[in-house]
C-alpha cells in the first residue's frame, strides 16, 4: 500500500497516511488539529524542494530522489 502525503491548510502539519491507491483522494482528517481542510502533497520530491519550483525545471528531475525512484514522484527521465 503506498505512503502519501498531505498537507493541512489549517495548521500547516504534514502527515503520511497510508492508504490504498483508491483512497488517496478521498478527505482524510489533519493527525494535529483534526480539520478536514487538508490535501494530498503531490510527491515527496515535490514538497520536500519548497513546492512548485522544480516542475519545470530542466534536468534530471527533483534531487532529492535521482535515480529510479522518481517514478513515485511524476518525473519522467
Ligand atoms: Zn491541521
Amino acid at each position: 500500500m503506498p505512503i502519501y502525503e498531505y498537507i493541512c491548510k489549517d495548521c500547516g502539519h504534514r502527515f503520511e497516511a497510508l492508504r490504498s491507491m483508491k483512497d488517496a483522494d478521498s478527505p482524510i482528517a489533519c493527525t494535529e488539529c483534526h480539520s478536514d481542510q487538508t490535501r494530498r502533497a503531490l510527491s515527496l520530491c515535490y514538497s520536500q524542494s519548497g513546492g512548485h519550483a522544480l516542475a519545470g525545471s530542466t534536468g534530471g528531475g527533483c534531487g532529492s530522489c535521482s535515480g529510479g525512484s522518481c517514478s513515485s514522484c511524476g518525473h519522467t527521465h
